[in-house]
């Protein structure tokens, strides 16, 4: 018999639940693909996750033609599509692993039941996390907002799972529509801006593994320490991976348990620790899932943000505030689609503290730019900085990004490779040029002289208006 595999976002062949159960319960998978942008409930991918896709859907495809089989893409709306193939191809149900996205999940729960009412199969498995996001839960049996006691919660809970290799061979059957060429989604950005994005990613499951081992023998000695440093490869840079699905969480600590040693114990313990920060990102969504556009603690809603000002916006956006580590920030963005953690807390907090523009007015330009653009951690991302969120930084903490940088990027490393008008800027100028005006003059004559925004006046307001705020409620 056969039945439908149907891919999302789990891009890959190895540790797929869904896959796996098609396989085990003997049916012949057609493995398919469905573009549906309209269903994602106002956050359709942005134009850096649909390059990214792009290439992952054709490594899938490859790596499933290797073993025997094909993907097979077609266009949205999601519902018909799965009826009108299951028809088709005479199958006996549909096999996927779980997206918690407030609309997706929504969708995905209301196909499930149509399809079960038909009398067909339809069946969802956890491919993504290494909890459900409803399975930890407070003494009071409601969710976590405080990632420490979340997380010790999930450490007790936490047994190791096995990894599954790729299966060998996969059966295909010539039943059914074959689908639309690649090309015809449209994933792919029609100017090429992505250029230099593939010198450094390379999507899909393998491209997951070498990120992984390239990682394990690299930043991960050290990572407790480095991961801060935006001018050194101090992370895993996985994200991307993981938010695809190429590879799953549980495969990477399996990986870095493999390798513990008394000596690496802190720097595997610190990255094991990061990967809960995704854990608790995705319980928040499910249980707030109205934060992916408001604030999840309602007295900001009375915050007053400045106007929008897209003079300033489109300055941040470009890497043209005059403020060389935000720069620096914003420009790595856009030249590779990623931005380093530190440097996403800086860049945040100047828009949303600095500059007093709403966090959203950040979280969709990164929604658009980032490869790794996933809404459970951008929102959780963002609603930290801003102050708004579960456990968050509060709002009067106000990132100094001459202090940051200074901090993190004690050389100018960071910022002498995004912003190049720098580079030959001596170090303490380098943090600060308005600061030091005839240096900046002789050595970046091509940089602002000045930040759009003086720093402790803009520092002053957002201030103000926390308390403004505070004395309000
Ligand atoms: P590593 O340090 O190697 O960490 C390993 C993995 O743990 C990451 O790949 C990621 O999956 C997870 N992780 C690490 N830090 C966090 C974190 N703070 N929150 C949630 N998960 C984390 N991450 C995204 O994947 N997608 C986003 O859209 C996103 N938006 C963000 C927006 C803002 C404003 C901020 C401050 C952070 C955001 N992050 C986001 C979290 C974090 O910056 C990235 O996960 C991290 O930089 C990815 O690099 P890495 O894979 O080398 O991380």
């Amino acid at each position: 018999p056969n039945a439908l595999v149907w891919f999302r976002n789990d891009l890959r062949l190895a540790d797929n639940p869904a896959l796996q159960a098609a396989l085990d319960d003997g049916y012949v998978p057609i493995c398919i693909y469905i573009h549906a942008p309209d269903e994602e409930g106002g956050w359709a991918p942005g134009a850096a996750s649909d390059a990214w896709r792009h290439r992952s859907l054709a490594a899938l495809d490859a790596d499933l033609r290797q073993r025997g089989s094909r993907l097979r893409l077609f266009f949205g709306p999601t519902l018909p599509t799965l009826q009108t193939l299951l028809m088709a191809c005479d199958a006996e149900g549909v096999f996927w692993n779980r997206r918690y996205e407030p609309a997706i999940e929504k969708r995905d729960t209301a196909i499930k039941k149509t399809l079960r009412a038909q009398g067909l199969r339809a069946e969802s498995f956890n491919g993504s996390l290494l909890f459900e996001p409803w399975t930890l839960q407070t003494r009071e049996r409601g969710p976590y907002q405080v990632f420490a006691p979340f997380w010790r919660a999930a450490l007790a809970a936490w047994r190791p799972q096995a990894v599954h290799d790729a299966p060998k061979r996969i059966e295909e059957t010539e039943e059914g529509p074959d689908g639309v060429a690649l090309d015809v989604l449209k994933l792919f950005p029609s100017q090429r801006w992505d250029e230099n994005f593939w010198r450094q990613w390379s999507p899909g499951e393998a491209g997951a593994r070498e990120a992984l081992e390239a990682f394990v023998d690299g930043a991960l000695h050290g990572y407790r320490e480095q991961r801060d440093r935006p001018d050194r490869i101090g992370t895993s840079r996985l994200s991307p991976h993981l938010h695809f699905g190429e590879i799953a969480p549980w495969r990477v600590i399996a990986v870095l348990e493999d390798v513990r040693s008394a000596g690496m114990a802190a720097d595997i313990d610190t990255c094991i620790r990061q990967l809960g920060w995704r854990e608790f990102a995705h319980h928040l969504l499910h249980h707030f899932p109205d934060t992916v556009d408001r604030n999840l603690n309602p007295r900001f809603d009375k915050f007053d943000w400045a106007r929008r000002n897209p003079r300033q916006t489109e300055a941040w956006r470009s890497g043209a505030t005059g403020v060389p580590i935000v720069d620096a920030g914003m420009r790595e963005l856009w030249q590779t689609g990623w931005m380093h953690n530190r440097a996403r807390m800086v860049v945040a907090s100047y828009l949303c503290k600095h500059l007093r523009q709403h966090w959203l007015e950040g979280a969709r330009w990164f929604w658009d730019t980032l490869v790794d653009a996933d809404l459970a951690d951008n929102t959780l991302g963002w609603q930290w900085v801003a102050g708004t969120g579960a456990d968050a930084s509060p709002y009067f903490r106000v990132f100094n990004p001459v202090v940051q940088a200074e901090k993190f990027d004690p050389d100018g490393a960071y910022i002498a490779k995004w912003v190049p008008e720098l580079a030959a800027l001596p170090v303490p100028a380098k943090f600060a040029p308005w600061l030091h005006p005839h240096l900046a003059a002789t050595y970046a004559p091509h940089y602002p002289s000045k930040p759009i925004v003086d720093l402790a006046k803009g520092r002053d307001a957002a201030l103000a208006a926390y308390r403004a705020l505070t004395l309000r409620s």
